[in-house]
């Protein structure tokens, strides 16, 4: 992680906005190592205050860019600078267009059954040139790892997509990232169901206010006890501000 980050509870957030964390997404794609990229919201760094493994994993990570309002908030609220949300479907959107001039590959791991392979067709319905080496669901068990690697390294894909949620997604990234054959693996949640059309997107009203939380609230009420830990994340923020810690 550089020095282009602010720190939100322990956990580096990368403040340079959109276009420069696709400058460095792209820097990742060319390199010759393998990169981790995360796209932690609000209810991720809560977990993680409880969760010393994710939050370690979190620091351990190459750029984690902020797919929350809530993040942006406690930026201001701590001085730290005005940082840019980031929703991880845009990022994610914009590497299938990139994949799709540059012919650069893709594989997509997670989701419930069918969810990659319906992601994937949609994918290629709006991207044709897209090179899509493989998708596999997200519901597998230890003994099928092995076979899962073997898969996508056999396929060859420059970017992994993995969405098994928070923080599976990550500790699965990170505890595979010396088998991984790939440039950039990418923690991307709820972004697959969203391309299978499973869920929807907030309207673009609610995404700029900054009330996306609040569609996606009212869209899924199970949703509720997840985000009950804001209210105390922001009072963790200004607890932190108010006393100097
Ligand atoms: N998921 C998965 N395997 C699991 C748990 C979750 O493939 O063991 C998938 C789930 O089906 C969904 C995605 O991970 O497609 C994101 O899950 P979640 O709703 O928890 O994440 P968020 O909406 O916060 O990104």
């Amino acid at each position: 992680m550089d020095t282009n980050t602010v720190r939100i509870m322990d956990v580096p957030i990368y403040k340079m906005g959109f276009d420069e964390a696709f400058k460095k997404f792209i820097q990742f794609s060319k390199g010759n190592r393998f990169r981790m990229i995360f796209t932690p919201n609000t209810e991720m760094v809560m977990m993680a205050e409880k969760d010393i493994e994710f939050k370690d994993i979190l620091n351990e990570s190459d750029m984690n860019i902020p797919d929350g309002f809530g993040l942006v908030l406690a930026s201001r609220i701590r001085n730290l600078g005005a940082i840019e949300k980031i929703a991880g479907i845009d990022f994610m959107t914009r590497i299938l267009e990139y994949c799709d001039r540059t012919g650069s590959s893709i594989f997509i791991l997670g989701g419930g059954k069918g969810i990659a392979e319906e992601a994937a067709k949609r994918i290629k319905a709006t991207f044709h040139n897209i090179d899509i080496r493989g998708t596999y669901h997200g519901y597998f068990n230890e003994q099928e790892e092995f076979k899962i690697i073997d898969m996508i390294n056999e396929k060859k894909p420059d970017i992994l997509f993995v969405a098994l949620g928070a923080p599976k997604q990550e500790k699965w990234i990170y505890k595979n990232k010396s088998l991984l054959n790939v440039n950039v693996a990418i923690g991307v949640g709820g972004s697959i169901d969203v391309w299978a059309g499973r869920s929807k997107r907030a309207p673009k009203v609610f995404i700029n206010s900054g009330f996306e939380w609040l569609y996606r609230l009212l869209k899924q009420p199970t949703r509720f006890f997840r985000m009950m830990v804001i209210p105390q994340f922001l009072f963790k923020i200004y607890y932190e501000k108010i006393f100097n810690r």
